[in-house]
């Protein structure tokens, strides 16, 4: 029988955010994602937690001496690293599915930065461009997995603990000081049953060891 994996991350968020969306807005030239729902609602969109997170797996497991493939280079994603085995690969479909995490509470503004032209950095091509950005206190985030084994659930858990308590900045204007957040908690639940945090730490260290040792 199939174990399933559910998920619930909490995070607060040290700074505003801002994800860029697709849909333009009268006199913002970088309009937040919004919910397919209402049309309003800011939204991270769960490619972006997604993307987010294995990122910073790549980053954890790099650091343990893993061989894992850089997924900010798409050619070179190699299908068979524990990173693609969680998250996925372009022939090999991830057990996970993540949700998009809707921005209710806060609220939104619009600020200003100058982009500097990287070619030439003569003053004259300057220019002024807007980022609307969310405030909000907290940002919660849903994944969900179907797994064969019960180890391979808790093993999933567990590196996406790790992933989300490493996690740097999120969303693209993360180099503008925007995005930072920080886990305050993490609930799993195993075939609807609550995973005790002792055994979410001691699934954690377990991986980290056996990552070190398989180096
Ligand atoms: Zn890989």
């Amino acid at each position: 029988m199939p174990h399933r994996l559910q998920i619930e991350a909490k995070f607060s968020l040290v700074s505003g955010l801002h994800i860029t969306g697709e849909q333009g807005k009268l006199w913002t030239d970088k309009a937040l994602v919004v919910s397919w729902g209402d049309g309003k609602t800011p939204v991270v969109p769960a490619t972006t937690i997604k993307g987010w997170l294995r990122e910073s797996a790549e980053r954890l497991l790099r650091g343990w001496g893993q061989q894992v493939c850089d997924s900010s280079r798409p050619s070179e994603i190699c299908g068979t690293c524990l990173v693609c085995e969680v998250f996925g690969a372009p022939r090999r479909r991830s057990a996970l599915r993540f949700s998009d995490a809707e921005l209710h509470e806060g609220m939104t503004d619009v600020r200003m930065n100058v982009s500097l032209s990287r070619r030439r950095k003569a003053a004259y091509e300057e220019r002024l461009f807007s980022t609307e950005v969310a405030w909000q206190k907290r940002l919660t985030v849903h994944i969900e997995g179907w797994f064969t084994s019960l180890a391979e659930a808790q093993r999933t858990a567990a590196l996406l603990y790790l992933a989300a308590n490493a996690g740097f900045a999120l969303g693209a204007a993360r180099s503008r000081g925007l995005g930072w957040l920080k886990l305050e908690a993490f609930t799993v639940n195993v075939d609807s049953e609550k995973l005790p945090k002792e055994d979410l730490i001691a699934q954690s260290k377990a991986l980290v060891s056996w990552t070190r040792s398989s180096a």
